[in-house]
């Protein structure tokens, strides 16, 4: 074979790379899988925790390091990390937490995803879980077994916005010696920060209002340290870690997180007001506005501002969805939130589609709700792509 000078240099040598009299401004993407180390000693020190550094991706590498400082200082938390996914976080926090035999109580309103890992995945591991309405502070502690070790709750449930009592959640978990793991998707830390509040785990799809722009799926877990001790030991061994490109993208769209949710929030305030007085609409959810169930909690618990997502009910039921959503065409029907624009979604069939219709009636879910993840346009444009909607109606 040939002689070839490119395939003969592929590795360059570590003088190779520059010694930077200046440092970027935004951090370089350490698209690497592995680090090259200088001895077996050193090796050993890296490997073993001794030494601060990177051997290999898996385990932690810049970019992932940056992404979870930052979402730790956003949450007060004093451990996190990054995953590739929601799912993987809330994959990481129960198989780092829990045993064969341990049992966990969670929301009935819970992520339909996040409800199949809880009550039938883990199932096959031998963990047990009863579902209850954790807005029901009596009926969640009756839930409670002499093996619960983990308590599941969402800050703000999907798709009709009901507030859960954090501080109330995490007294009864503590007392009975489980621990809180709060998804606080919905709200992101620029409205709710669980640790605050006595949880003892918080965890964000960054996919969504963190990130904010669409283009990613990874997700946080974070928490106190006395509830991390297995966790960085799962995260490897169970290979959820997340690559160094979507970090630096999720890093980036944080950036605008707090101007992006304030904007939006003051959008969502403003549609849900709007809604509320057409005659075309049944029902509005909103934790900002004074009628909503929670809405005295949301105030002790978020401050003044109540996020950006919202939902509603046309009184037309399906035929209206389908009219609203074929006029709305400036408010895109994707089952997923928090981008910078207005999107919209229709839980009866997409979420919410493997429950029975009683089910989603009980839970007030109907084929007229519509659920909005408000974006950070003008509120002109918010009202008016609405009003399109509404226009389509007959
Ligand atoms: C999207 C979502 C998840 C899952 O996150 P992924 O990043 O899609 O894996 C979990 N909980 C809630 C509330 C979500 O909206």
């Amino acid at each position: 074979m040939s002689h070839n000078r490119e395939i003969d240099d592929l590795c360059p040598a570590p003088e190779f790379l520059p010694e930077l009299a200046t440092q970027p401004l935004s951090p370089p993407i350490y698209a690497s899988a592995v680090y090259r180390c200088q001895s077996p000693q050193q090796a050993d020190r890296l490997l073993s925790g001794t030494d601060v550094g990177y051997v290999y991706s898996r385990d932690g590498h810049p970019n992932a390091d940056l992404l979870a400082s930052k979402c730790c200082r956003l949450h007060a938390a004093a451990r996190g990390c990054v995953t590739g996914s929601g799912m993987s976080s809330l994959a990481l926090a129960a198989l780092a937490g829990l045993s064969g035999g341990d049992h966990v109580v969670v929301s009935d309103q819970l992520y339909g995803k996040t409800l199949t890992f809880f009550t039938q995945e883990l199932q096959r591991l031998g963990i047990d879980a009863s579902t209850v309405d954790v807005t029901n502070l009596a009926a969640t502690e009756e839930a409670f077994g002499p093996r619960t070790r983990l308590v599941v709750v969402e800050t703000i449930s999907n798709p009709l916005v009901r507030v859960c009592d954090l501080a109330a959640l995490a007294e009864i978990s503590h007392r009975q010696h489980a621990r809180l793991l709060v998804d606080n998707t919905f709200a992101s830390p620029a409205v709710c920060r669980p640790l605050e509040f006595g949880a003892d785990l918080v965890m964000e799809s960054l996919t969504k209002i963190m990130s904010g722009h669409s283009d990613v799926l990874l997700g946080f877990l974070g928490g106190t340290s006395e509830s991390w001790d297995r966790v960085p030991t799962a995260l490897s061994t169970w290979g959820l870690s997340a690559g160094p490109f979507d970090c630096w993208l999720a890093l980036r769209g944080l950036g605008t997180m707090a101007l992006r949710v304030e904007r939006a929030s003051q959008n969502a305030l403003e549609a849900a007001r709007f809604l509320l007085g057409r005659p075309e609409i049944s029902a509005v959810h909103y934790p900002g506005l004074p009628a909503h169930p929670d809405h005295e909690l949301a105030v002790r618990q978020f401050g003044a501002i109540f996020g950006s997502m919202m939902s509603f009910s046309l009184a037309g039921g399906q035929n209206a969805a389908d009219q609203f959503i074929a006029a709305a065409r400036r408010i895109p029907f994707c089952p997923s939130l928090g981008d910078i624009s207005t999107t919209l979604s229709h839980p009866s069939s997409t979420s919410h589609r493997g429950f029975t219709e009683a089910k989603r009636r009980e839970l007030g879910i109907q084929a007229g709700t519509i659920r909005l993840s408000v974006g950070i346009e003008s509120p002109q444009a918010v009202m008016s792509a609405l009003e399109e909607g509404l226009g389509g109606l007959q």
